[in-house]
């Protein structure tokens, strides 16, 4: 009983620890912000003498793009509310600001977004978050991989690489997972992987059946698949690694998680432990 009392408190401080307000990010001790809201839809929030201090004019401009791209990406004109963009200059001051090291997060319920930038990182130059937080109050909340295949859709491109050149060269370097472990078991898939390939998938399915049935399946969760698009998970894994460019049958394989968030780094499975041939298509 009680270790069903401590799974379910951890589970709560958990969903809690994901709803992070944007006051509670605003009120935080170990910030002092400065706030530039020059754009009616957009305040960004920065510290003395950081790199975002020093750049202001070109990240105010630049983020202000990202999220012209994105209301352009979901087909809105304006953005009937603020978005709080809070920028730090390291994964460690991340740590400080959300309670766990990551690029970048979204908390939808508050407009806000957090990123990291500085010579080394730079996550802020990217749709990704923002499209999270539009894009929720706009549809709601889908399962998992729509959103984050979305997100990255929404920049069309992963760390600067085409997605279907991505998903080419991620089966010629055997690293491809199937598409029913990535839409039933994405935060289990490592990131540098589930990522890309939920943003290729996505991007077929765009392709292939249009806006309007993809958000039928972002509002109606993955059960109506199959209805909406008449095909099998394992129909339409063929159709999508053809529309990205395969020509050889791919191996699939089992890539764990070894980070959980938006970006964590890859790492190659330690031992063959990890990594498990599942089957040949
Ligand atoms: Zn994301």
């Amino acid at each position: 009983m009680r270790l069903i009392l401590t799974i379910l408190i951890l589970f709560l401080g958990q969903r809690l620890f994901g709803q992070i307000s944007y006051s509670r990010i605003l009120e935080n001790k170990n910030f002092k912000w400065l706030a530039d809201s020059s754009s009616q839809e957009l305040t960004i929030y920065y510290q003395v003498d950081s790199w975002t201090d020093k750049k202001i004019e070109t990240v105010r401009q630049r983020v202000i793009n990202h999220l012209n791209s994105v209301k352009s990406f979901v087909d809105i004109k304006s953005y009937d509310k603020r978005v709080h963009f809070f920028i730090v200059d390291s994964r460690e001051q991340m740590k400080l600001l959300v309670g766990h090291e990551t690029n970048g997060s979204a908390f939808y319920n508050s407009n806000a977004v957090t990123g990291v930038a500085s010579e080394k990182i730079n996550s802020i130059y990217s749709n990704h978050e923002l499209f999270h937080v539009v894009a929720m109050n706009l549809w709601g909340v889908p399962d998992i991989w729509v959103n984050e295949g979305m997100a990255v859709y929404s920049d069309n491109k992963w760390h600067g690489h085409d997605l279907y050149q991505l998903t080419r060269y991620l089966a010629d370097n055997n690293r491809l997972v199937s598409l029913d472990r990535l839409i039933k078991h994405f935060r289990k898939v490592d990131d540098l992987i589930s990522y890309p390939l939920t943003g290729s998938f996505v991007k077929y399915l765009d392709e292939t059946y249009g806006r309007d049935t993809v958000l039928m399946i972002w509002k109606s969760k993955t059960k109506n698949l199959k209805k909406l698009t008449g095909k099998t998970i394992k129909e339409l894994e063929t159709d999508y690694l053809r529309q990205a460019g395969l020509t050889r049958n791919p191996t699939f394989r089992i890539f764990n998680a070894f980070g959980v968030g938006d970006t964590a780094r890859l790492r190659k499975p330690r031992s063959n432990a990890n990594t498990h041939v599942m089957h040949n298509a």
